[in-house]
């Protein structure tokens, strides 16, 4: 996605206002800018999945039992599957109506998918067929294509064997779920290409600038989505979201 990096000095939330660096105008103006190019892109991109989403839900049938209103017994599970399938649904159109930032796009995105497959999973249960996995998501950007399977027997054979020429890039590329192209980077030493967030920086007790920052780096009382890779993890999310919890963490970064 953003790939000019230049501006991550200057990315220090928490260091006294007098060591924090200049920001001019015009590179203010540059971030500002490119961020709105990207936020127009994934908004396009990601009303379409939602979009698509909805389209399949709508027209699915419900499993038998699974309905809200299933008579009470017939498959718990089910039934509080597919009450979260339709709250992520929900609540990722939600997002994308609210989203403040590029994050919140992010999450908006992998809460529909996580909605189809809970839903997936639901039916293939009630078929009596194997469940398919849900995808393990790239902690670096949620919205990269599933992350390599670390803990697969072949993959942690290839790591035991590995185990005694594993230096410190193999070991940051094995500390979160990348995608090919984010562990290849780590693996090289590179940035990979982490989806951005835009906080507030104070640089002055007057000037507050915005910068990107990877958006796990935004502290968590400004977004529900630096802890759970943009709702990737866990299943708060939805719940979260069509409470209005999104809307409040984005409004205390920007009383800052
Ligand atoms: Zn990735």
């Amino acid at each position: 996605m953003l790939r000019r990096w230049w501006f991550m000095e200057r990315l220090r939330p928490t260091v006294p206002e007098q060591r924090t660096p200049e920001v001019s105008k015009e590179r203010q103006q540059l971030v500002l800018e490119e961020w709105a190019a990207a936020r127009e892109r994934l908004d396009r991109l990601v009303s379409a999945r939602v979009t698509a989403v909805g389209d399949v839900l709508r027209t699915a049938e419900l499993p038998p039992g699974a309905g809200l209103s299933a008579p009470p017994g017939s498959d718990p599970r089910a039934r509080s599957d597919c009450a979260w399938a339709f709250d992520a649904f929900q609540a990722a159109g939600k997002l994308l109506d609210e989203a403040a930032d590029l994050p919140d796009l992010a999450a908006a995105a992998v809460l529909a998918d996580r909605a189809l497959e809970r839903f997936a999973a639901v039916h293939a249960r009630a078929a009596g067929q194997p469940v398919p996995k849900a995808a393990r998501r790239c902690f670096y950007n949620p919205l990269h294509m599933a992350a390599e399977d670390t803990s697969s027997p072949a993959r942690k054979q290839h790591r035991q064997r590995a185990r005694r020429r594993t230096g410190p890039r193999e070991a940051a590329a094995d500390r979160r779920p990348a995608c090919p192209s984010c562990r290849r980077a780590i693996l090289a030493g590179q940035t990979p290409d982490v989806l951005p967030a835009l906080i507030p920086v104070k640089l002055s007790r007057l000037r507050t600038a915005r910068v990107l920052v990877p958006y796990y780096a935004v502290p968590q009382q400004w977004s529900l989505w630096s802890v759970c890779a943009c709702g990737a993890y866990g299943d708060e999310w939805p719940s979260l979201v069509l409470r209005g919890e999104h809307r409040k963490r984005a409004a205390a970064a920007r009383k800052r």
